[in-house]
């Protein structure tokens, strides 16, 4: 009998790529989502197959799966902060609510969960390399607390429902992905890049461009995801590219892959933005053998070739 695998977020940027991942490893997969950010697109190719169901829900409400599941993964949430800064009450709810709701149906169904959590919850961090011991440095209060906080709360009643409830869970800290379906106009640094070089418009660096971040090829983040779940260790596991690179080195690099005749402008830091942001991998590495695979050129051309041969109309739409 196959596994029977339920993913909430699954029409999002990564979400789907794990739709794929448990398809080919040739599970029975149950998407969820409410399309709040994601699209339906990313998942209509699985539609046809007899493996994958889907169900339109908001996971911050009741869950209901009938049958039987053996592995949860909790994806849904907003995640860049354009969207969680437009929808900041939804986005607590699916961190807190959400994840209450996906740890009973665990608890309920005997199934394993992992769960998505995010190296903001290390906020600006006053640690460098960010190892998972490391608590963090979050304003509660300013503008990107919505989700900080929701993720924290998220891995709070988490390591709670383990602990007292006996529920196994896994807690992913994630750190910058990239990579095919993400969308080009959810405020994140690289599709920013990409879509102005695509529209011929200036590339914007937001501060001086001295910031780093380090970004993880999808493909990579996948197969951490994949063995962290097979694995059976329930503290939280950073998985992330360790290469860190500043914003504007960033931008003269896709300024040079895609050829675009434009320019870098600068514009003023947003409030909260971390400066530096790096995971320290040795956990993933030692507990699961896993470190990312795929160099920045090769994941940065394949995600090039995704934007490129998107309609104009897609460079050009707006945020949800
Ligand atoms: P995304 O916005 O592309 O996908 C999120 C999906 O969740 C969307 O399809 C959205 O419609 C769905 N969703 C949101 N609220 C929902 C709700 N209440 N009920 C049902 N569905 C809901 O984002 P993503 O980049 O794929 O991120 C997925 C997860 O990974 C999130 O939990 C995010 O916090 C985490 N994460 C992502 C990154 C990254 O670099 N992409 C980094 C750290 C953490």
């Amino acid at each position: 009998m196959s596994k029977r695998i339920l993913i909430t977020g699954a029409a999002g940027f990564l979400g789907s790529h794990l739709c794929d991942r448990f398809i080919k490893e040739g599970y029975q997969v149950v998407a969820m989502d409410n399309l709040i950010t994601g699209d339906i697109k990313n998942i209509e190719h699985l539609f046809p197959l007899k493996e994958f169901e889907y169900y339109h829900h908001d996971v911050s409400k009741f869950i209901h799966v009938p049958g039987n599941l053996d592995y949860i993964l909790h994806f849904a949430s907003p995640a860049s902060p354009i969207d969680y800064l437009k929808i900041p009450i939804q986005t607590l709810k699916v961190g807190s609510l959400g994840t209450h709701n996906c740890l009973g149906l665990a608890k309920d169904k005997k199934a394993r969960i992992l769960v998505a959590s995010t190296s903001e919850v290390y906020g600006d961090p006053a640690v460098h390399p960010q190892t998972e011991e490391y608590w963090g440095n979050v304003n509660p209060v300013g503008p990107r607390g919505v989700y900080d906080e929701a993720k924290r709360f998220q891995e709070a009643i988490t390591m709670a429902y383990h602990t007292y409830h006996g529920v196994e869970t896994r807690i992913v800290r994630i750190f910058n992905t990239y990579g095919p379906r993400m969308r080009l106009n959810d405020g994140r640094a690289l599709p920013a890049f990409i879509g102005q070089a695509l529209r011929g418009e200036d590339l914007t660096v937001f501060g001086d461009g001295s910031q780093t971040r380090s970004f993880c090829y999808v493909d990579d983040l996948i197969e951490g995801i994949y063995r962290l779940l097979l694995s059976d260790y329930a503290m939280p596991v950073n998985i992330g590219n360790p290469h860190e690179i500043s914003l504007k080195d960033f931008a003269e690099e896709i300024l040079k892959l895609t050829g675009a005749s434009v320019k870098i402008t600068y514009k003023p830091l947003p409030v909260d933005d971390p400066k530096q942001r790096q995971p320290d991998i040795t956990k993933a590495k030692n507990i699961l053998g896993w470190e990312p695979k795929t160099g920045r050129a090769e994941g940065l051309k394949k995600t090039y070739e995704y934007f490129k041969n998107l309609s104009s109309e897609e460079w050009y739409k707006l945020p949800k």
